[in-house]
C-alpha cells in the first residue's frame, strides 16, 4: 500500500476525533489508533505528540484534578437547544449546528445591509459591570435592567420585601413592570426576602466575580423558575450555554489573558457560601425565610446539578464565563453566536435611557444568506499572536479564522515586537471571557 503524509489540519481534525472518543489514551497509544484508522497514511509519533502538545490535549504534569472528574472537554461543548424558536428574536437568522469541535452558531437566513438591526435582546440573567451593580444597592439603577434611575419619577418603586421585613432591601425598580419581572430572579438574592444570600453577593462584588455573581442570578433563576412552573423552559436554555468545566481549563493550563484566575480556594469558598445561599442557609430564621420562598422540592438529579461541587458549581461558572458579554448578561440567542477576528456583526447597548441592558445586534457589513453571524471574543485590535493566545488559553483551539490565517502568513519573526493592547476596547468585545 502506498503511505502518503496527511495535512496538518488533517492530521490535527484526526487527533482532536480520537482524543475526544478516547480521552484517557497516552501518546504511544494515541499514535497506533490513529495508524489503524488511517492505514495510509506516514506519520511519526514524534509528530503526533507535537500535535496534541498544540493542541493542548496533554495533560500537564503539574496539577492533578481530584478523582470523579473523569470527562475530557476538550473544546467549549455547546447543545442545541430543542424546540428553541429563534423567530421569537428575529426572522433574519437561524441555528446551524457545524460539528463537534465548533458546535453551533448562527447563520442569515436572507441578505443584510450594512447597518441593518438584526434583532434586539434582553438578558436571560444579568451580572452588571460593578459601577452599575453598585449603582443597583444605592437605589440609583434599576434592580432589574440596570438603567440609571430618575429618581425624581414617580413611576420608580422600591422592593416590596423590604417593608414586610425587619432586614431591609436598597433595590429600586424603573417601574412596575421592571419590578414584575424582576420576580424570576431577585427574590432569593434580595436582602429583606433571602438574607442567607448576602454573603456570596458581598464576596462577588469584593473580589469582582463576575462569573461567580452571574451564576448565583442564574441559579437563583432556575430554582425560582421550579416554583413559578417555568423549570423545563429555563432549563434547557442553561444547558444550552456552551460549557467548559473550570477543573478542565485548569487542567489543560488554560487561563483568561491576561488575568489571573481564582485559585481553587477560592473556588471552594465561593461554592461554600452558594449552598448557604440557596440550600443551607446557617441559623433558623434565615432557613424559614428562604423556605417560604423555595415550596416545592427540589428533585435530586437538579439539586446534583447545580449545587455538586464539580458537576453543578465548577461546571456553572465555567458557562457563565464563556458566555457572558461585554458588559455582564447572558443572552440566550447571542451565545450563540461563534468567534471571528474580523467580526460580521456587533453588538452594542443603545437603550441607555430606556433599557440599558438590551442588546442590539448590528451588521457590520453586507451579510449573504447562509453566511454565518460571527462576533469577535477578544479584542480585534490587538495583534494575532495576542489574540490567538487569549483564545487558545479559553480553549477555542488556534484562531483560524480568514484573518489569522492571512496575518499568520505575513508574519515576519524580525517584526516581531507586538503592539501593545490599544486604549479604546471596542465594544463588540465579547469581555465576558474573563472570570473575573
Ligand atoms: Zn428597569
Ligand atoms: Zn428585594
Ligand atoms: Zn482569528
Amino acid at each position: 500500500m502506498t503511505t502518503s503524509t496527511p495535512l496538518e489540519v488533517e492530521l490535527r481534525d484526526a487527533l482532536v476525533s480520537l482524543k475526544l472518543q478516547n480521552p484517557g489514551l497516552g501518546i504511544a497509544k494515541t499514535h497506533a489508533l490513529l495508524l489503524a484508522s488511517h492505514p495510509s497514511w506516514a506519520v511519526s509519533e514524534k509528530r503526533v505528540r507535537k500535535i496534541l502538545q498544540s493542541q493542548g490535549l496533554i495533560l500537564h504534569e503539574a496539577p492533578v484534578a481530584p478523582s470523579g472528574s473523569g470527562t475530557l472537554t476538550v473544546y467549549p461543548s455547546s447543545r442545541i437547544i430543542p424546540n428553541f424558536d429563534v423567530n421569537k428574536w428575529t426572522p433574519k437568522a437561524k441555528v446551524q449546528y457545524f460539528n463537534q469541535k465548533k458546535g453551533k452558531g448562527l447563520v442569515a437566513t436572507e441578505d443584510i445591509a450594512e447597518g441593518e438591526i438584526m434583532w434586539k435582546e434582553d438578558p436571560f440573567i444579568l451580572a452588571p459591570e460593578w459601577e452599575i451593580f453598585d449603582m443597583q444597592v444605592a437605589s440609583t439603577a434599576c434592580g432589574f435592567c440596570s438603567t440609571p434611575l430618575d429618581i425624581s419619577s414617580p413611576l420608580t418603586i422600591s422592593c416590596p420585601a423590604s417593608a414586610a421585613s425587619s432586614s431591609h432591601c436598597s433595590i429600586r425598580f424603573c417601574n412596575r413592570l421592571c419590578l414584575a419581572r424582576s420576580s424570576r430572579h431577585h427574590p432569593l438574592l434580595c436582602h429583606a426576602a433571602n438574607p442567607a444570600s448576602i454573603p456570596i453577593l458581598k464576596w462577588a462584588r469584593e473580589t469582582q466575580w463576575l462569573a461567580l455573581h452571574a451564576l448565583v442570578q442564574c441559579t437563583s433563576r432556575i430554582l425560582l423558575a421550579i416554583q413559578h412552573g417555568r423549570l423545563e423552559e429555563d432549563w434547557k436554555i442553561v444547558r444550552g450555554f456552551a460549557e467548559l468545566g473550570l477543573e478542565e481549563r485548569f487542567k489543560y493550563s488554560f487561563k483568561s489573558g491576561g488575568h489571573p484566575e481564582p485559585d481553587r480556594a477560592a473556588w471552594s469558598k465561593a461554592h461554600a457560601l452558594y449552598l448557604q445561599a440557596f440550600s443551607e442557609p446557617p441559623n433558623a430564621v434565615e432557613k424559614r425565610k428562604l423556605s417560604r420562598i423555595l415550596k416545592k422540592p427540589l428533585d435530586s438529579k437538579l439539586a446534583g446539578e447545580l449545587f455538586d461541587y464539580e458537576a453543578g458549581f465548577l461546571k456553572g461558572l465555567g458557562r457563565m464565563s464563556l458566555n457572558l458579554e461585554a458588559h455582564g448578561g447572558l443572552y440566550t440567542l447571542h451565545s450563540h453566536l461563534n468567534h471571528s477576528c474580523s467580526p460580521n456583526v456587533s453588538v452594542r447597548h443603545l437603550d441607555q435611557r430606556t433599557a440599558l441592558s438590551r442588546i442590539t445586534i448590528i451588521a457590520k457589513g453586507p451579510i449573504k444568506a447562509g453566511e454565518e453571524l460571527l462576533v469577535t471574543y477578544v479584542n480585534p485590535e490587538m495583534h494575532f499572536k495576542t489574540r490567538r493566545r487569549e483564545l487558545e488559553a479559553w480553549g477555542f483551539g488556534i484562531c483560524e479564522c480568514q484573518r489569522c490565517v492571512a496575518e499568520a502568513k505575513n508574519y515576519k519573526e524580525d517584526e516581531s515586537v507586538e503592539p501593545g493592547i490599544h486604549a479604546g476596547l471596542e465594544s463588540e468585545l465579547k469581555a465576558g471571557l474573563g472570570v473575573i
